[in-house]
């Protein structure tokens, strides 16, 4: 358009120039002078009138095609304006103007010059730009790939966890979380890229990614996709697109429930608390006594009876069952606070024993990698995976120590024999794959911490283009959720079921509380041995007694004479007895009495038997 405007005023000035008839052409010295170069600019003549045509131009002052055409005295052009067109096939269209007086417009420059000048960047606007390929998307400037070859793109035949990546039988495609990964992320490319997946391995054994990865470097494959984990020596060779999925090294070991003890109830506290405990019972037993014992009755009477009380008054404040008036208002203080202390006392043992008791505890032999590379156990890998290379070399652990494992089932059965018997103490495999594989086995789980951090990318040969594009990709994934909505089609499984393992232990049983009845068994048992002692002391002087007074000594009469003996109230035992003795006593005196006068009395029998005396 200036072009156009420029040539109008040209031949304005020729025309003129020629009415005036005086056009001509001389030599120039300085030209001259450069005779001998290879250009012969010596040849050259200049036109004569050409400043009094400069001045011509400058001096126009009209109104052209796109507007006024005039100029300042420096020369420049006032107000230039431009359209700017979109050049689509053949044809064109207009996406708007440029001034230098507004900038970038979607209206006419003329119409803002009345205007104060805005050159924000929100009022430079133009109409959308229709790009090459009929697409409103702003191309890179590239494209991809060069020669219409396809990409040879390597994937991994995996054998296992084909969640992530696997040849579909009897096809050339694959499916897996990492191919929806990459279709997902190439489809956000602004541009196409044409390419085709290569299996890579022999469909028996896992692949290891890392010859997959030098594959690459030697030019076999343009780029590589799948379960591919970003390591140290990979990315010396190649590039990699921003990890997809994360995946650290983690360890597997089989776990058991911890079964609470019999002796649980005893561990909520430390035995010096313990201990502390019933020491308090004791001296605040025997403070409360000193306090009262002047006062109060319920705390007077012998020195045994006195010490019983002050156990049986501590002990019992433990379930607030104290039945002895506290009568004093120094002791019903201490009583006070001492009530105050079992309350928290109380209600934290409570509190601590339920969470012993029902809080589900898993106990394993292998603690974390700590552990496992102290012990000198087997230790479990995924086949072709880098965590092989990874134990031995920076982790120090011996191969002969390594076992590779290559299904689930291998995993879980090496797991389930354990070290003595030909299998593995703990499998150290990445993150991503032990979600699924304990998605369904609850005997196992993961032990300690993740101890690497890593993450699976895709391989493109170094300063590609695409790994860069394509990391944007995935984070766009990332960000928009669908790398969340993948993740969750592929490997989202309802995890092993830990609510009905819970609800198990929280229902209390025999188990944790047997201690609790064997010691009030055994307290039972001897309180009656002691109870059955005593009775049995107690009959056989009161047999003795009633065999002396009754004659009667077979033993079913024995039986029965101690069944109702233990039938009887004690006290009316003791004071028959009592009794018993007092009349024999009595007898023995008039039997002596008797004999005495009969001896002294020869002739005169005697008038009364013992036996009637005793009747009566
Ligand atoms: N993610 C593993 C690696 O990057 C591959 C595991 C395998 O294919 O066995 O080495």
């Amino acid at each position: 358009m200036l072009m156009t405007q420029y040539g109008y005023l040209l031949m304005q000035s020729m025309h003129f120039l020629i009415k005036g008839g005086n056009i001509s052409f001389s030599n120039d010295s300085r030209l001259a002078a450069l005779r001998g170069g290879s250009l012969h600019l010596d040849a050259l003549n200049i036109f004569n009138g050409g400043n009094l045509l400069r001045q011509n131009i400058l001096q126009v002052n009209m109104t052209g095609v796109t507007g006024k055409v005039k100029f300042n005295p420096d020369g420049n052009l006032i107000h230039p304006a431009y359209d700017i067109i979109n050049v689509i096939g053949n044809g064109i269209r207009r996406i708007g103007y440029w001034s230098n007086y507004s900038g970038l417009s979607v209206v006419p420059p003329e119409t803002l010059y009345s205007r104060p000048p805005n050159r924000s960047s929100s009022s430079q606007k133009l109409h959308g730009v229709i790009w090459p390929g009929q697409t409103a998307q702003k191309p890179r400037g590239w494209v991809y790939p060069e020669n219409g070859r396809h990409l040879r793109i390597a994937v991994p035949s995996r054998v296992s966890y084909c969640e992530f990546v696997s040849q579909v039988p009897g096809t050339d495609k694959f499916a897996g979380y990492c191919i929806d990964v990459f279709t997902a992320a190439i489809n956000l490319l602004p541009y196409a890229v044409p390419y085709k997946l290569i299996p890579y391995g022999d469909g028996v054994n896992n692949p290891s990614c890392t010859e997959l990865v030098r594959l690459i470097t030697a030019g076999v494959y343009d780029a590589a996709i799948g379960d591919i984990a970003i390591i140290t020596n990979r990315t010396k060779m190649v590039d990699f697109t921003q990890p997809y999925i994360e995946s650290g090294l983690v360890v597997v070991a089989p776990v058991k429930k911890r079964n609470s003890s019999a002796w649980a109830f005893l561990q909520p506290f430390t035995g010096q608390m313990w201990s502390v405990t019933a020491l308090f019972f004791i001296i605040v037993g025997a403070v409360v006594w000193i306090l009262e014992h002047r006062l109060n009755d319920d705390f007077r009477g012998p020195p045994r009876r006195q010490l019983i009380t002050i156990l049986w008054f501590s002990f019992s404040t433990w379930f607030f069952a104290h039945r002895e008036n506290t009568i004093s208002t120094l002791g019903r203080f201490v009583l006070f606070i001492w009530l105050f202390v079992v309350l928290i006392i109380n209600s934290s043992y409570t509190a601590s024993l339920t969470s012993i008791l029902t809080v589900q505890q898993i106990f394993s032999p292998i603690e974390g990698i700590e552990s496992l590379i102290s012990s000198k156990d087997p230790i479990g890998y995924q086949q072709g995976s880098f965590a092989r290379d990874y134990l031995v070399n920076e982790l120090g652990i011996h191969e002969s120590r390594l076992v590779s494992l290559k299904m689930p089932e291998d995993y879980a059965k090496a797991l389930k024999d354990g070290p003595h018997r030909g299998g593995v103490a703990a499998v150290v495999d990445e993150r991503a794959y032990i979600e699924l594989f304990l998605s369904a086995r609850c005997e196992f789980s993961i032990v300690g911490q993740q101890f690497t951090k890593n993450g699976w990318g895709f391989a493109f040969p170094r300063d590609s283009p695409l790994a860069v594009d394509l990391s944007t990709a995935i984070l766009k994934l990332s960000e928009n959720g669908d790398l969340q909505r993948i993740h969750d089609k592929w490997l989202m499984r309802s995890a092993c079921s830990l609510q009905g393992t819970k609800l198990e232990v929280d229902r209390l049983d025999l188990k944790s509380f047997w201690g609790l009845y064997l010691m009030c068994g055994i307290a039972c048992l001897f309180a009656l041995f002691i109870n059955v002692l005593q009775m049995v002391r107690q009959f056989s002087q009161y047999n003795s007694l009633e065999v002396a007074s009754s004659g009667r000594s077979s033993t079913s009469a024995r039986l029965q004479t101690f069944l109702s003996f233990a039938d009887e109230k004690e006290q009316e035992v003791k004071s028959r007895s009592k009794r018993r003795r007092l009349e024999m006593a009595s007898y023995r005196n008039e039997t002596m009495d008797g004999y005495s006068s009969k001896r002294q009395d020869i002739e005169s029998p005697p008038d009364e038997s013992p036996h009637a005396s005793n009747e009566a």
